[in-house]
């Protein structure tokens, strides 16, 4: 049996230069990622320093001596959220998962050689910074055989993407999760992204984040970029719009949190494409099961730091799972050399991984890549969309 024998929490930063908390039991290493378009439902955040304070004073010492062991720990650390913040627990959470992974010692008794198609996001704006009301435009290169082809034809995509921009002078760089930046109005960036996703046998999505769009007082959507204010029917007819123009095969938060209802009709009206909560859901198994009876969502974003433990995230992909909504493990935009999801996303088989395709999110998809040539017999799951 191993046990901790020591546990140390840092103050480091992540890929916007804020601090975050990477926490080391034993000297392995797990680190809190943070979001921008953050969910209300989400476990609350609280300052590091608090959170490593308490963690270095106070947990250090009362889990010295304890055995590693994921499920007990993360019961006792669900129990510290006014402490260490959703932010302490899932550093914490993530530096047990990560000794067990060492040890050998899984969540599942699989194989560990189904690998997940990477969900990229080439075209950004919203909370992520950018000229663009849509949040992500995303590809997925669903026909690659192997991961290491998924992520050469998703880095391909945006690379074409990027030079079209440049060519046109309409290429403003890169926002917080590495994707580019551009004054092209949404729906020319759309066709840009589809068309060339296409030449490399890909499809697109989005994730809205329609939260960050909503206002509650005047009941709209409203979008600052593209002048539009649109009531929630006039959003719904929106999004099916922008399904059937750009052959979306992925939709995310396509309305705000709250809006289980809306999604359904969302969902009836557009069987081939996947329909995800990610805002709506926040990782919750009670959000879930709410979005599993109004038969919201086909498709849920999973981040275990939007509920703080590696065993309520093993729950909700569980849950999901049972009633085929298909799990997307995915990244936050502030991120750092963490790559825990990537682990989780062999673990847990998640058909799809969202981690970017630029900037420091590589290192998810670089573990990936040599787990893959290191792994005898891997496969790419399954997505059971068409
Ligand atoms: P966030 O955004 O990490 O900034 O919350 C990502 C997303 O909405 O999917
Ligand atoms: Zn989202």
């Amino acid at each position: 049996m191993n046990t901790i024998a020591s546990l140390k929490a840092f103050k480091i930063l992540d890929s916007r230069a804020n601090y975050t908390i990477s926490v080391e039991i034993n000297g392995i290493e797990g680190i809190a990622p943070a979001g921008a378009s953050t969910g209300s439902h989400e476990i609350p955040y609280i300052d590091p320093e608090k959170a490593i304070n308490y963690i270095n004073k106070t947990l250090s010492t009362k889990l010295k001596g304890d055995i590693i062991e994921q499920k007990n720990l993360d019961i006792y650390l669900r129990n510290l959220a006014d402490k260490i913040g959703g932010n302490g627990s899932i550093a914490t959470s993530f530096s047990i998962y990560n000794n067990l992974w060492n040890l050998n010692i899984f969540l599942n008794n699989n194989q560990k050689n189904i690998f997940p198609f990477p969900l990229a996001n080439v075209i950004g704006g919203g909370k992520h910074s950018g000229l663009m009301d849509i949040q992500e435009i995303l590809v997925l290169p669903k026909k690659a055989k192997t991961f290491p082809e998924a992520v050469n034809t998703a880095r391909n995509i945006y690379h074409e993407i990027g030079e079209y921009l440049k060519e046109k002078k309409m290429n403003y760089g890169m926002n917080d999760e590495g994707a580019h930046i551009t004054p092209l109005p949404q729906e020319k960036a759309l066709e840009l992204a589809e068309e060339t996703a296409k030449k490399h046998n890909a499809k697109i999505g989005i994730d809205m984040a329609a939260s960050e769009l909503w206002n509650q007082n005047l009941n709209k959507y409203i979008y600052p970029n593209s002048n539009k204010k649109l009531d929630p029917g006039e959003q719904i007819d929106y999004i099916l719009d922008l399904i059937e123009n750009y052959h979306l095969i992925y939709v995310e938060d396509p309305l705000h949190e709250e809006d289980f209802i809306g999604f359904s009709e969302i969902l009836k009206k557009s069987n081939k494409t996947m329909i995800t909560g990610d805002d709506l859901t926040t990782t919750n198994t009670s959000r879930i099961h709410k979005a599993i009876k109004n038969k919201s969502i086909n498709s849920i974003i999973i981040k275990p730091n939007q509920i703080g433990t590696v065993t309520d995230t093993k729950e909700a992909v569980e849950l999901s799972k049972k009633h085929n909504i298909i799990p997307v493990i995915s990244h936050r935009s502030g991120e750092t050399h963490d790559t825990t999801i990537s682990r989780l996303s062999l673990d847990l088989e998640t058909p799809i991984i969202k981690a970017g395709i630029a900037d420091i999110r590589t290192v998810k998809l670089n573990w990936l890549t040599k787990q893959w040539n290191k792994t005898e017999n891997p496969k790419m799951n399954k997505i059971c969309i068409k």
